[in-house]
């Protein structure tokens, strides 16, 4: 422990926000960075509670209080010591997480939690940035080759891990760039894509190999072919079905999944063009009050829409923690990010009854469950962020019963295979994939314990950490 009084001495402070009409003009990351001196008085907040139950909140199992000592004495080494051996990629969520660490950090019964979340960011920008997080290459190669279909942080983790056992990995992915959700879901205001370009790049040096534009399945390379070619193939394929809002209109033009937007915007400002689906001057409505609903609202924002609304079916969260939702738990709370403070209306308890146009989206009408009232807004861009459905099973030819959850997911047994599937080599899955919708840090939970069982599987043990077990559930 660093300072042992200083929970008592020192309030949480987290890192400035760039001012919104400046950040509004660009796409960069919305923080100013944070001295050393005040990331180590942040540290110090941590008080070694005895039993971490920080620790238990993060999937990943993140040795935080070890890396919060470290650098209150900023002992950067140490600290990116401590945090590698359980994450592989803490620059993404260091920026990206919502942090359930810190909503089960022992301090915030009584006060604010520590800025786990931030310090963990300090702790991987330190370690890039002292040619600490340099490629790792494996003692002795196995000789074995795994197959990994998608490029999400579930597969980019697994991948991580398995090639630092020796094992020769090509990662899959139908895109035409490596990253999954992290390339064309997230906008560069949260991270930057140099951020995940130099994480390949890292990737890259210890051998893993990387092949775009391949689809695996329907119409492009059989699964069965990378059976015969790999001694395991995993998949890592997300939950991309997007849910949609089948009113009446729903087929006009001018009502977008959000995703199909959020790729267009992320692909327009890596070419410096403007996007196809772009927002300028648009009066524009998102459906769906969560993550990816604040994502197209700061990214219409920063494309110049004439107007936003950001609609929710749900009540609004409360501020405080509900009963039912006691700590250590990650509570759903009323939520202001970033893009919200940059502008934009908010609505909860509201629904969508219809899109109107003729064949092009002019207004939508919404009701109001509170008062009951039938609400008209012009639109002529409806985002629909209402969350994803499943995986595209049945383009893996994987869409039966036996291979399924309730959830519509793949089904995985106790060592993450999908054991329904036959062939010349074993299939694996992790990730949004197997768990449905949900977060990067768990995706890297997943990626870690998957790469353990086929490291199992494999070579009859295993030395590489598993931090979870396919049922583990999120909190
Ligand atoms: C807009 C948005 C913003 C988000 N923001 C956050 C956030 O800030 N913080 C957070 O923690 N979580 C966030 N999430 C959730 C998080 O991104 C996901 O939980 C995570 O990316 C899941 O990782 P994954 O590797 O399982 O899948 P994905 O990231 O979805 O990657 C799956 C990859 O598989 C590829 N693929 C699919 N089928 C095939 C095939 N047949 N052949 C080859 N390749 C294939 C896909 O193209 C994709 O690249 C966000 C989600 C969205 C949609």
């Amino acid at each position: 422990m660093g300072k042992v009084t200083g929970f008592l001495e020192f309030e949480r402070e987290g890192p400035a926000y760039r001012p919104v009409p400046v950040r509004l003009r660009d796409w960069r990351e919305v923080y100013e960075p944070q001295d050393d001196d005040a990331i180590a008085t942040q540290g110090a907040r941590c008080m070694d509670c005895g039993i971490p139950f920080c620790m238990q909140g993060c999937p990943l199992g993140n040795r935080i209080p070890a890396f919060n000592d470290a650098v209150f004495h900023e002992d950067w080494s140490r600290a990116a010591a401590q945090l590698f051996r359980t994450n592989n990629f803490p620059e993404f969520t260091g920026r990206l997480c919502p942090a359930p660490c810190e909503s089960a950090c022992v301090l915030s019964i009584a006060s604010d939690p520590v800025t786990i979340e931030r310090i963990e960011y300090e702790v991987a920008e330190h370690a890039f940035a002292n040619g600490l997080s340099v490629a790792q290459f494996p003692i002795v190669e196995s000789g074995k080759r795994v197959a990994v279909v998608g490029s999400g942080p579930a597969g980019l983790a697994a991948a991580a891990q398995l090639r630092s056992a020796g094992h020769g990995v090509t990662v899959f992915e139908r895109n035409d760039a490596i990253g999954g959700l992290l390339r064309y879901g997230i906008p560069e205001f949260k991270m930057e894509k140099r951020v995940l370009d130099r994480r390949l790049d890292v990737m890259r040096e210890t051998g893993v190999k990387f092949h775009t534009n391949v689809s695996v399945g329907d119409g492009g390379t059989p699964l069965a072919d990378l059976q015969r070619n790999y001694d395991a193939v995993l998949l890592a394929i997300g939950s991309t079905i997007p849910r949609l809002i089948p009113v009446p209109g729903a087929d006009l033009e001018g009502v977008h999944p959000a995703m199909t937007y959020l790729e267009a915007a992320n692909r327009a400002v890596r070419d410096g063009s403007p996007s196809p689906l772009d927002a300028k001057g648009r009066h524009v409505i998102i459906l769906g009050g969560g993550d990816t609903g604040a994502d197209c609202l700061g990214t219409a924002h920063r494309q110049g829409a004439a107007s936003i609304i950001q609609v929710e079916i749900m009540d609004r969260p409360p501020d405080e923690r509900p009963a039912d939702q006691p700590w250590p738990t990650m509570a759903r709370l009323f939520k202001t990010t970033s893009a919200h403070q940059e502008g934009g209306e908010r609505r909860f308890s509201t629904e969508t009854l219809s899109f109107e146009g003729d064949g092009v989206l002019q207004e939508i009408v919404l009701n109001d469950h509170v008062t009951g009232e039938t609400i008209r807004e012009k639109a002529d861009l409806v985002l629909i962020a209402a969350g994803f459905t499943g995986p595209e099973l049945d383009r893996l030819g994987l869409h039966a019963p036996q291979n399924m959850t309730a959830r519509a997911t793949l089904q995985v047994d106790e060592n993450w295979r999908v054991a329904s599937v036959p062939g010349a080599s074993p299939v694996f899955a992790c990730g949004d994939a197997v768990r449905g919708q949900s977060l990067i840090v768990w995706a890297i939970a997943e990626g870690r314990s998957a790469a353990a069982a086929i490291d199992t599987a494999l070579r009859g043990s295993t030395e590489l950490p598993a931090p979870l077990s396919p049922y583990a559930l999120s909190w």
